[in-house]
């Protein structure tokens, strides 16, 4: 059952969305949880079993194999059958059809892009590409084989490294832009699936509201956003909520006749 605080419907929500000209989603683990991968904090969280300092850079630097144990079941051993859900569906959808200008997503799973969209920013990079640590040199992590570990580059045999970014990294400068832009520029933020609590990313909801942006947001759970931010929370799963929302806002209304 879909519970709807702190006001508002899919209704209200579909109506703003109509008139919105610029809307931006930004997404965290919860859009994906439903394609099979576990989030890291929550209920069923990855926190809850493992030390988060196999993604601290410092650490993957002296440690390179002991990290890279703990990546490859994390991340490797099953991201690769991960499928996009109903959620990334509706949200490439909207893209094409005009509805969604971005989506800014703390992910690096790269199901948006499998979805269709196109306007992407990586907040915290992608896990298909490795990238060496001397040289550079860049490679599908799909082609890679993860038996021997750590990884290692043919050209220079330095340990390769995910391209994602690891506690202590900074954040890519592309996806940093694009987010104060959309920021500043969007009449909705839509808010999937995040607990708000990782930063630098979790400023940018907040800053969207200061810039004049409604906030709607979708989580089973109340996030940090809720109580602070949010304008209208819809209350349920990415996929259950999203699919409600495509039926509105794809469907005639009363509005357009
Ligand atoms: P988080 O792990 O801190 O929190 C997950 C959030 O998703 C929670 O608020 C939870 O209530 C919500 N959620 C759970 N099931 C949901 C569902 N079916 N529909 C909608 N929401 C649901 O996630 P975060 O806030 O994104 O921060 C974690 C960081 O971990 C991110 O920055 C990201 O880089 C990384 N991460 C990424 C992936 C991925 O790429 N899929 C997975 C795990 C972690």
């Amino acid at each position: 059952m879909v519970k709807i605080t702190p006001s508002g419907s899919i209704t209200e929500a579909v109506k703003i969305l109509r008139q919105s000209r610029f809307t931006t989603a930004f997404t965290g683990a919860g859009i994906s949880v439903e394609s099979g991968i576990p989030p890291f904090r929550g209920k069923d969280g990855i926190w809850n079993n493992y030390d988060p300092k196999v993604l601290d850079i410092d650490f993957f630097i002296e440690n390179p194999a002991r990290s890279w144990v703990i990546i490859k079941e994390l991340f490797y051993n099953f991201y690769h059958s991960a499928q996009p859900n109903a959620a990334h569906r509706v949200l490439a959808r909207m893209e094409k059809e005009g509805k969604l200008g971005r989506v800014i997503t703390q992910n690096i799973d790269n199901l948006h892009q499998e979805a269709g969209n196109k306007m992407v920013s990586e907040f915290h990079g992608n896990l298909k590409k490795l990238k060496c640590l001397s040289c550079d040199r860049e490679y599908n992590a799909m082609k890679i084989s993860l038996e021997e570990l750590p990884p290692t580059c043919r050209q220079c045999g330095d340990i390769l490294k995910p391209d994602f970014v690891f506690f202590g990294e900074s954040i890519p400068s592309s996806a940093l832009m694009e987010s104060y832009e959309a920021a500043g520029i969007s009449d909705v933020f839509l808010i999937i699936g995040t607990t708000g609590e990782v930063m630098p990313a979790n400023q940018f909801p907040p800053m969207a509201k200061a810039n004049g942006a409604t906030i709607i947001e979708i989580n089973p759970e109340p996030s940090l956003y809720t109580n602070t931010t949010t304008d209208l929370f819809l209350q349920g799963k990415a996929t259950e909520i999203m699919k409600k929302i495509e039926a509105g806002l794809f469907s005639p209304s009363l509005d357009d006749n």
